[in-house]
């Protein structure tokens, strides 16, 4: 359970160097580059492999809450990144451990993230248990917090009754804006998020639905 877990303190406690080694200035004694794109919920890692060569700049960050499946993906990028030592291939993925339900302030600074990724998140089908979903009010708040102006986020389900609730709420909420078909239809990270997850591998072997939305992180309105 959650008792177990360890958060920093701050982002500033966060040691980003035992992630990303190859990002680690030794001489400045700091990182070269932040996390910017978190995936909530990774589970077996697909999407931060995929993402891996289409973004080699920036730092890809998987949150999991499950030990083992975290092990998993952790266990997978140390392979891929055996496998590729001369092209320093993978070096800006990794995996974290922890509850993206709570204390994402405490690794992420106000507006460091550029796109976050919510794919194929827990359903929660019962009405009692629509508070335990990933996407809420509250939590949208937090989400808002850590991305930056301009910055997206993704999801995508095969559950049409979580699709449309995590499009209201994205919607509902002011910080957020939907953004429109033609926009995904030309984004590249839809398309590797349509194809890219174990579960929308899944879904794809059963020839089911997907259903996509996207929204863009407003400007924080001034308080006057
Ligand atoms: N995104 C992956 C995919 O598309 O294949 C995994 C989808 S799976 C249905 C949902 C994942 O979210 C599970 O691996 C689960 O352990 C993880 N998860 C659920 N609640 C979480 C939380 N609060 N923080 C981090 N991960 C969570």
């Amino acid at each position: 359970s959650d008792h177990q877990l360890e958060y920093p303190l701050s982002p500033n406690d966060m040691d980003w160097r035992k992630l990303y080694p190859y990002f680690y200035d030794e001489s400045k004694g700091d990182m070269t580059k932040e996390v910017t794109i978190a995936d909530i919920g990774c589970g077996f890692g697909g999407l931060l492999i995929d993402l891996s060569p289409a973004f080699p700049d920036k730092l890809i960050l998987g949150m999991e809450i499950r030990v083992q499946v975290t092990n998993y993906v952790e266990d997978r990028i140390i392979a891929l990144r055996a496998n590729n030592v001369k092209t320093n291939a993978y070096q800006n993925i990794n995996v974290l451990r922890g509850n993206a339900m709570k204390f994402l302030p405490n690794f992420f600074h106000q507006a460091q993230l550029e796109k976050m990724f919510f794919c194929f998140p827990d359903p929660h089908f019962k009405q009692r248990k629509h508070k335990a979903r990933i996407i809420t009010n509250t939590l949208l708040s937090e989400y808002a917090y850590v991305l930056k102006e301009g910055g997206i986020i993704y999801t995508i389900t095969d559950v049409l009754d979580l699709h449309e609730w995590m499009a209201k709420h994205l919607t509902e909420h002011p910080l957020f804006e939907r953004l429109s078909q033609e926009w995904e239809d030309q984004d590249e990270c839809v398309k590797i998020m349509r194809h890219a997850t174990e579960e929308g591998k899944k879904v794809e072997r059963k020839k089911g639905d997907k259903y996509v939305a996207c929204f863009k992180r407003l400007p924080t309105p001034e308080i006057i």
